[in-house]
């Protein structure tokens, strides 16, 4: 079966399932419109879909996904920066109470930035100057990693995610919204190795396991 039937299949599924299944649902957000709580930056990956991580239903978040989940820094030059105007449009208008920069392992564009070998993304005329937002964090963690013997990608992928996290508070109204205790920053990692979600713990400064609420349904089996 070709990719765009095999695609259409799923569209099958969803119209027979999903969708009466979540009529209600769907009507209220074409009344209502959309007012998600949360905006996510994740990576465009094919392995690391944020909705179906986290189990979302359609309305639950706003999300950004670009190469390596990057945020650039606040800049006003007339160029077309999509990242920019969808963080603008989610804090300034949908006004989400959370921004979640959420990494990844094996994460090609990081990969491009730390091996000499051929990786996706090298030598590519627009992913080279994209990644450079995270270049010198990368080069950082990667020297630090090398030093310690601990897994070089792993770091850099973290330290993206902190570099994107500074970034995001170079823009006015995220900083002050932020101070105003409005909006709150968040970074993750997901371990795809693992299935696991860490968050960057602030006053660490590391990257810890979140430990996964039981859902309810799997409770009541237990009790
Ligand atoms: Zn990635």
């Amino acid at each position: 079966m070709n990719a765009i039937d095999e695609l259409l299949q799923g569209y099958g599924r969803f119209r027979a399932g999903y969708y009466p299944q979540k009529q209600e649902l769907f009507d209220r957000l074409s009344r209502e419109g959309q007012s998600p709580r949360v905006a996510m930056v994740a990576c465009c990956d094919s392995r690391v879909d944020p909705a179906i991580i986290l189990d979302c239903s359609p309305g639950e978040m706003f999300v950004i996904r670009n190469v390596a989940n990057l945020v650039p820094p606040y800049e006003q030059a007339g160029t077309y920066h999509g990242t920019s105007a969808a963080l603008e449009f989610a804090v300034l208008d949908l006004q989400v109470e959370h921004v979640v920069i959420m990494g990844h392992a094996y994460c090609g564009g990081i990969r491009s930035l730390i091996t000499t070998e051929p990786a996706p993304g090298r030598q590519r005329e627009f992913i080279g100057p994209w990644m450079d937002i995270a270049r010198d964090a990368c080069k950082v963690a990667f020297d630090r990693a090398r030093a310690d013997a601990a897994h070089p990608a792993r770091e850099c992928e973290q330290a993206g995610v902190r570099a994107s996290l500074d970034n995001l508070r170079t823009f006015p109204w995220v900083r002050d919204r932020e101070a105003e205790g409005r909006l709150q920053l968040h970074g993750w990692y997901f371990d795809l190795d693992q299935g696991e979600l860490l968050a960057l713990d602030a006053e660490t400064d590391r990257f810890e396991v979140i430990e996964a609420p039981i859902p309810e349904s799997l409770e009541r089996h237990a009790l």
